[in-house]
Order: C-alpha cells, then sequence, then structure tokens
C-alpha cells in the first residue's frame, strides 16, 4: 500500500497509539488506520488523561485539502470535519472501513479529547453541529469587524440570553423598536 498523501511512499506497519496498530507513513507521519482495531483499541484501552500541555502545540497541524484516495481500494475517500476549532478533516474509506490520520492529527485530535470520538465524528450529526458551529463563529467575527469587539461581545450575550427566554419574539420586536 503507498501513502495517498505522497503516493510513492510505502506504508509501514506502525502503531498510532499505544496497543492501536496502524499503517504508516515514514514521509508525511500520517497513519491509515483500521477502524476495526480502532474499536477495540477504545474498549480495551483507558486514555490517559489528556494533554492540556500538548494543546498549544497542535494548533496548526497541517491537513490534507485535496481529495485522497483509500490506499486500498483506490475509491475516493470522505473528509470528515473534526471541530469547529480547527480546520483539520480526518479522510475515510466507507468501504474498507479504514481512515486516514494526517501526521500531528493523532496528537491534535488527543487534545480535543476527540480521539476515542472517531465514529461520532463519522457521522453526519457531527458534520452537522461542526458546520453549524462554524457558521455562528464566522458570523460573529464579520460582525466584530463592524462593531468592534466590545459590542460584539454584547451582542452575543444578549443573543444567549434571547435564545433562553420565553418571550423571545416579544423582546425582540421591543429591541427593534424606536
Ligand atoms: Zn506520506
Ligand atoms: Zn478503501
Amino acid at each position: 500500500m503507498q501513502c495517498p498523501k505522497c503516493r510513492h511512499t510505502e506504508l509501514k506497519p506502525t502503531k498510532l497509539d499505544d496497543g492501536l496498530p496502524a499503517m504508516g507513513c515514514t514521509h508525511c507521519d500520517g497513519a491509515f488506520v483500521s477502524l476495526l482495531y480502532y474499536r477495540d483499541w477504545i474498549e480495551s484501552h483507558e486514555l490517559s488523561g489528556t494533554d492540556a500541555t500538548q494543546e498549544a502545540a497542535v494548533q496548526a497541524i497541517d491537513d490534507t485539502k485535496t481529495a485522497l484516495s483509500c490506499p486500498k481500494c483506490s475509491k475516493l475517500m470522505t473528509k470528515y470535519s473534526v471541530a469547529d476549532s480547527v480546520d483539520n478533516r480526518i479522510d475515510l474509506c466507507s468501504s474498507c472501513d479504514e481512515a486516514w490520520i494526517d501526521g500531528g492529527e493523532w496528537t491534535l485530535l488527543k487534545s480535543l479529547q476527540l480521539a476515542d470520538k472517531l465514529p461520532s465524528v463519522f457521522t453526519e450529526q457531527w458534520q452537522r453541529k461542526v458546520r453549524t458551529e462554524k457558521m455562528a463563529a464566522l458570523k460573529l467575527e464579520r460582525l466584530k469587524a463592524i462593531v468592534g469587539e466590545d459590542d460584539a461581545k454584547k451582542a452575543l450575550e444578549i443573543k444567549t440570553w434571547l435564545k433562553a427566554n420565553a418571550h423571545k419574539a416579544a423582546l425582540i420586536q421591543f429591541l427593534g423598536s424606536d
């Protein structure tokens, strides 16, 4: 099997984590992992406490932007967004039930406390949630650009308060009136 990213590098048996076998690329540090092994690993392995110290170091892990072909069956893999706070996506071949994790992304997943949550990440529900959160963050950034940090923060507080309020419609009407 060749690395889907580097193309001409042969994948070699490695370990993504203690007790989790994978096929790794020595060139880009990416790894191809069978979700069959992965599920076993989750059940048999207590995840060591998350390493908060790693967080700062993994903010800018390179994510492969282009579509990747599965090293096993050559079909295009599907990209799944990990979280709204990062741009990284994990490639999954649903035919082979194997995932491609870019070099450094495993550490990133751990720092986000998602290393044991991949099956959830690979659901439409998770993807929808990430999209909604990313959209909300984008809207807030746009507002900040117009009204400034402080007013945007105040608007967000009001929005959160309104959302939980049973009289939301009446309040919005009042706020919008002169
Ligand atoms: Zn590679
Ligand atoms: Zn495949």
